[in-house]
């Protein structure tokens, strides 16, 4: 089988190395495409491949009709709302992604998106302390547990919200206080990590009700996605509340609007970086290669996404 490895922001060297070994000691063939700049070379590139590894790529449906012989994408990471499901369903193409794999580097992100806002951006004048603080985790998946891990390991009081985590023990297991309601999350949390999925319930949602809810100093730490946040409210929060904080790992729409406007106050790294340690790139690399091999040997569809 031809698995291509299709990054236009590439795996580490090492990762790269790793993943062709599995694909050749499993007697296939790995094609590579990095850093490509044009749709187009995408489009070429699938066209004989039977599975596709990607990172933040876009498989759209014209990605899925170039690629007559695919049987299986996975993406490298935890989200996967960069595969288009419903196109690749249609085709009984499964979808995987690789839980959990870079979790850990999310993690200690968030932790330090927390200090640095604490800290004014590191520049001069007084912070503040995250121990003793309160922290909300909002979705307890594998990035917030951690997230809830380490911030107790920081002395912080740790609560958390996820409605599809019913068995309470799941929390307090790790010493976590969970919530009821996702207001009743925001009102007690200084600190709120954000880890809910993009999903068409989730877009939006995190808006103006929300944030101004939170105490005195709130700061919403975003190391999810873009599209769960309500720009409009968010900007709209900060104007009224100027004890508000916005840290977060993909850029607003309004990013430099918000920065300008709002100056330390407001934090996005340069690019996306969550997951863009070495550790996490090997890890979520190898367990996609390793899936794949385990597919094409077995039939195992464990952590497939998408349904048929
Ligand atoms: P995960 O799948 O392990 O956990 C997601 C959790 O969200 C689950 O526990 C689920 O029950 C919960 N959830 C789903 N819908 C919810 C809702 N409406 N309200 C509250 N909880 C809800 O995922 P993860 O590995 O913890 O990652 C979380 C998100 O972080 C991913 O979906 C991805 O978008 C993002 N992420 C970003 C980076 C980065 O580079 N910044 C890297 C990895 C993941």
């Amino acid at each position: 089988m031809k698995i291509l490895v299709a990054t236009e922001k590439p795996f580490a060297a090492e990762a790269v190395d790793g993943i062709g070994k599995i694909i050749r000691d499993a007697g296939h063939e790995m094609a590579l495409l990095e850093k490509y700049t044009d749709k187009a070379q995408l489009l070429e590139a699938v066209a004989d491949a039977d599975a596709i590894i990607v990172r933040s790529d876009k498989v759209t449906q014209d990605v899925v009709d170039a690629a007559p012989k695919l049987k299986i994408v996975v993406r490298a990471g935890a989200g996967f709302d960069n595969v288009d499901l419903a196109a690749c369903s249609a085709r009984r193409i499964v979808v995987m992604n690789t839980p959990g794999q870079n979790s850990n580097a999310v993690a200690e992100l968030a932790i330090g998106m927390m200090i640095y806002m604490a800290r004014n951006c590191f520049s001069p004048g007084t912070g503040s302390e995250i121990h003793g603080k309160t922290l909300g985790i909002h979705a307890y998946g594998n990035v917030g547990k951690l997230v809830g891990r380490y911030g107790k390991a920081m002395g912080m009081e740790v609560y958390a919200y996820d409605p599809f985590i019913t068995d309470k023990a799941v929390f307090e297991a790790d010493g976590v206080v969970p919530v009821d309601s996702v207001e009743e999350l925001y009102s007690k949390s200084r600190y709120l990590s954000l880890h809910i999925p993009a999903t068409e319930q989730t877009k939006g949602s995190i808006g103006y009700d929300l944030l101004t809810s939170m105490p005195k100093g709130g700061t919403l730490v975003n190391t999810a996605r873009k599209e769960v946040i309500d720009e409009q409210g968010l900007a709209q929060a900060l104007e009224e509340r100027p004890d508000l904080k916005y840290a977060t790992d993909i850029a607003a729409g309004n990013q430099a609007e918000l920065e300008e406007k709002f100056g330390k106050r407001v934090f996005g790294t340069a690019k996306k970086m969550g997951a863009e340690t070495a550790e996490a790139n090997i890890n979520a690399g190898l367990a996609a290669a390793n899936q794949i091999v385990g597919f094409f040997a077995t039939g195992c569809t464990r952590f497939q996404v998408n349904k048929f």
